[in-house]
């Protein structure tokens, strides 16, 4: 099986070629931890987790090495701790445990690696002086700086020139920088800030810029060059950029990745979702609370929701589309909770996913097996494998995916006319009519049970809540 991924890089869907088919390498640029992380982020985390589980597919579980980082040092890092009254450290170990728990709920395989910034100072100290003393990078006013004007090709990942960029930037700028996109390789800590000795010969301590925590992480890791570099597409630049630039001039390689990877945004009832807006919704707040829609959401439905559009594009995330996935799920839990999966996924799933991550060519192929393997229990086996594969599907119950439920949330008027419905349809042949309402109260968690009253000879028919 190949892979073709869309490359910003290059503009089009490229053919995928690991440089080391026996390693594999992907980094993906992970949360800032301050604070419990929102929707948004859950999108790369889960959209690169089917990447990993892809090329693990492709090229073998134990020829896949997937760095996603922690940055826990940042401005915000230091601002919210200062509110809160806390340390640094208290705050980003909480708020790392908190980011765990929440993407392990969406069904999400641990990286390979997951370094935090904090322990790779040095790293970004070395890239300082290498930069240093290749004419790439300049101190100033205790500062480390890139010269971006020493790269030839700066701005090739966002398709812009230097002058275009500079005749944008509309930023006040330093007046130490020799170019106005000159860029902050390590800056002076203040007084209570999180401080380091500084490199380059600048006396005092000082902290690194962001772009430099994730090149020195995916250097310690992956080396100077890997295969694919991920994130959300409001990364593209500055940062990875940025990323880029310092990498490739510190090491003298072309490139950094071969393929960069960048999800589209996520957006609430079609709004940007920002804080500003109120219309913030945090992953944490989706599974426990009850501030989305009115329900509390399980992992899986979240995931489902998720993966129905595909990564390049924008989402935007409705009630409506966690209704669906939740309703398509009890389906599935009626039909594969306890069955035992076949060995390998199906192939035309898989065959889509290969396509860029096709998941919405994948999610309406999973909705055609699930139809046959309602009726036909010979294709449960390798359904159940095909949605395990995806992370979608953990064997859940009916009850486990719809963790809010309770007896009186359901309208038994409304499932007393469809199973009259139902009765109708049957006695009058129209097996496709009943077929479809069964599949219908399957949807809302509804099992029915046919039986045949000893007495009259007439099927009677009583419902229950799935378990
Ligand atoms: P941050 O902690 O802001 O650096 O973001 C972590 C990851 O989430 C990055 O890959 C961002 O590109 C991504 N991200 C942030 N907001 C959104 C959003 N609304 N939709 C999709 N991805 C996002
Ligand atoms: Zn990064």
């Amino acid at each position: 099986m190949s892979l073709t991924f869309y490359n910003t890089l290059t503009r089009k869907k490229d053919a995928f070629e690991p440089i080391d088919p026996r390693n594999v390498r992907m980094y993906v640029c992970g949360p800032t931890v301050y604070d419990y992380a929102h929707i948004g982020n859950a999108r790369p985390v889960i959209v690169f987790d089917l990447v990993f589980r892809l090329l693990r597919h492709v090229y073998g579980a134990d020829h896949v090495t997937y760095v996603r980082n922690i940055t826990d040092v940042d401005d915000k890092i230091n601002a919210r701790a200062a509110d809160e009254g806390c340390s640094i450290r208290d705050l980003t170990e909480r708020t790392a445990q908190q980011f765990h728990a929440d993407i392990a709920a969406l069904g999400v395989l641990a990286p390979t690696v997951e370094p935090r910034a904090t322990e790779h100072i040095d790293e970004m100290k070395v890239l300082c002086a290498q930069l240093v003393d290749k004419g790439h990078a300049y101190v100033a006013e205790g500062h480390v700086l890139f010269d971006v004007a020493s790269m030839a090709d700066y701005g090739r990942l966002s398709n812009r020139s230097l002058e275009e960029m500079e005749a944008g930037a509309r930023v006040e700028v330093a007046p130490y920088k020799k170019g106005p996109m000159d860029f902050v390789l390590w800056k002076p800590s203040k007084e209570g800030e999180p401080g380091w000795p500084s490199p380059c010969g600048i006396a005092g301590d000082g902290r690194p810029g962001w772009h430099i925590e994730c090149s020195a992480m995916a250097g310690k890791h992956l080396g100077d060059v890997f295969d694919i570099h991920g994130g959300g597409i409001d990364l593209a630049f500055p940062h990875h950029e940025n990323e880029i630039a310092q990498s490739r001039c510190a090491h003298d390689t072309d490139i950094m990745a071969g393929v960069w990877m960048h999800n589209g945004f996520l957006q609430v009832e079609g709004e940007k979702m920002s804080k500003s807006l109120g219309n913030f919704i945090t992953i944490h707040e989706l599974l426990d609370g009850k501030t989305f829609g009115g329900s509390q959401w399980h992992g899986r439905v979240v995931r489902w929701a998720m993966l129905g559009t595909h990564y390049r594009q924008p989402i935007d995330w409705t009630a409506e589309r966690l209704q669906q996935a939740r309703a398509t799920l009890f389906e599935v839990a009626e039909i594969l909770h306890g069955v035992e999966p076949a060995e390998a996924p199906n192939g035309e799933v898989l065959a889509a996913l290969s396509d860029d991550v096709n998941t919405p060519s994948a999610l309406s192929i999973v909705h055609g097996l699930l139809k046959s393997a309602r009726r036909n229990p010979e294709k449960r086996p390798e359904l159940k494998a095909t949605l395990q594969f995806m992370g979608l599907y953990g064997d859940e119950t009916v009850r486990e995916l719809d963790p809010g439920r309770s007896d009186s949330d359901v309208d038994a008027g409304a499932i007393d006319e469809l199973i009259a419905a139902r009765l109708s349809a049957r006695r009058d042949k129209n097996w496709a009519e009943a077929d479809r309402i069964r599949d219908r109260l399957a949807a809302m968690g509804i099992v029915l049970k046919d039986a045949k009253d000893p007495a009259s000879g007439e099927i009677v028919t009583t419902w229950e809540l799935a378990r």
